[in-house]
This record gives structure tokens, sequence and C-alpha cells, in this order.
């Protein structure tokens, strides 16, 4: 079975920022469940409906929710080889009901403590064409308002990217999901990466992993 990769960390690790240097390496597609449920919101669907309030307050998107959009996902052709989970899974039922749809060959988790992470969040911002990801101090576009990547000048802001649900992504994050550190850890999957380190050092002990 095709193989697929885990990018795991807290919120604002630097998994989005990462993930087009491991789509350029693997070939795999990335397949982040926090873009899929966005993409939903904007759309109006159902399933944006449903996952509306918990984005907005911070907290997970029910289990079988997500399941599901995985499950749909995996169907589609470019995912024949194995993807790139960026985002996913969060909970341990998620990795349990991955564990039965695809094989996951390695689990790369970005560290970053908490105390950064609060800024890291607060300053992103994304271009609202091709959703390179930068920041206002750590990693500006190189001209003003301008995407370094597609030229695009409209640039956009989460709304889930302010202090307060942030705090509670990370308690989110504590509980629920760094608990899944161990169980790929029993399984030998588990690599940690340092991402409290230029994002280009993340992005060779990244390849150095692959
Ligand atoms: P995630 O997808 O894990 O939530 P992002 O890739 O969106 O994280 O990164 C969060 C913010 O931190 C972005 O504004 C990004 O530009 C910035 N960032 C990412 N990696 C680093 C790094 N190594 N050092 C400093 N800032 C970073
Ligand atoms: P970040 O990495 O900055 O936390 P994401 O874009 O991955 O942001 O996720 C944004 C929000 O989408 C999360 O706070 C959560 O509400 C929801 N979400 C994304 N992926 C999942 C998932 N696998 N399980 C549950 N909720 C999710
Ligand atoms: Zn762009």
């Amino acid at each position: 079975m095709a193989s697929s990769i885990v990018l795991f960390g807290p919120p604002g690790a630097g998994k989005g920022t990462q993930a087009g240097n491991i789509v350029a390496i693997t070939g795999k597609p990335q397949v982040s469940t926090g873009d899929m449920l966005r993409a939903a919101l904007v759309e109006g669907t159902a399933l944006g409906l449903e996952a509306k309030g918990y984005m907005e307050a911070g907290q997970l998107v029910p289990d079988d929710v997500i399941i599901g959009l995985i499950e749909e996902r995996l169907t589609q052709s470019d995912a024949s080889d194995g993807v790139l989970f960026d985002g996913f899974p969060r909970t341990i039922a998620q990795a349990e009901a991955l564990a039965e749809i695809a094989d996951v060959s390695v689990v790369i988790a970005i560290e970053v403590p908490d105390g950064r992470i609060v800024d890291r969040i607060c300053g992103r911002y994304t271009c609202n064409s091709c959703d390179a990801v930068y920041h206002d101090t750590f990693n500006p576009t190189q001209t003003p308002e301008i995407c370094d990547h597609c030229g695009h000048t409209k640039m956009k802001r989460r709304a889930d990217d302010n202090e307060e649900t942030v705090r509670t992504r990370l308690a989110a994050y504590h509980e629920q999901t760094a608990p899944l550190a161990d169980w790929y850890r029993h399984r030998d999957l588990f690599v940690a990466v340092d991402g409290d380190q230029d994002i280009d050092m993340v992005s060779a002990s990244i390849s150095a992993v692959l």
C-alpha cells in the first residue's frame, strides 16, 4: 500500500510553512483538514456550517466529521500514492481511524515551546490567492503586500488567529492531540525535529528525515 506522511505539531509550529518543501521532495499532495474546513466554510456547505462554531471557539471539530472528510479525500485519484497529512490526526480516535484506511510511514513532529506560539500565530498572514504563509516579523513578504510566490496583492488573516482563541487551541492541543506522540512512538513512527529555529533550518532537518 502507498504510504502517507503525517506532519504533527501544535498550532503555529510551522506545519503549513514546511508542507510545500515536503510536497516538492515526496510528490505527495498536502491534505490539510484546516484548509478543507475553511474552504467548506467559505462555500457555506453543511460541513462548513457544522464546523464553524468549533473553529471560531478554537475547539476541535468532532471526530466523525473529520474522519468522514478524510475518507472522502482519500478516494480522489491524486491520493493513490499516499498523501502528506497536515493537522490530521489530532485525536487518538482519528489516528485509529486513519490506521484502518491508510498506511503511515512516518510522523514528523515539529516541536515548538508554548511560549513561542502566541507570537507566531498572532503575526500570521497568508496570500489570498495561493495561500503562501507569511509572518509580520519572522517571515514577511519581500515587498510589502505583494506575495513572493504569485505576485498577488491581497493578504488575509484568519479570524481564529487571536490571542484568546490561540490559548484555547493550545489547551486543546495538550489535552487531545499531544497524547498522539506516545501513540505513534509505540508504533516506531515518530520523529521529532526542532521547530524553534529558522525556517530554512527546520526545512533542512525535515529533509534529513525524509
Ligand atoms: P501551522 O501550520 O503549524 O499552524 P504555520 O506554518 O502557519 O503553522 O506557521 C505559523 C506562523 O509562524 C506563520 O506566520 C509562519 O510564517 C511562522 N513561522 C513558521 N515557521 C517559523 C519558524 N521556523 N520561525 C519563525 N516563524 C515561523
Ligand atoms: P492550526 O494549525 O493553526 O491550529 P488548522 O488550520 O490546522 O490550524 O486548524 C484550524 C481549526 O480547524 C482547528 O482549531 C480546529 O477547530 C479545526 N480542525 C482542523 N483540523 C482538525 C482535526 N484534524 N480535528 C479536529 N478539528 C480540526
Ligand atoms: Zn500568493
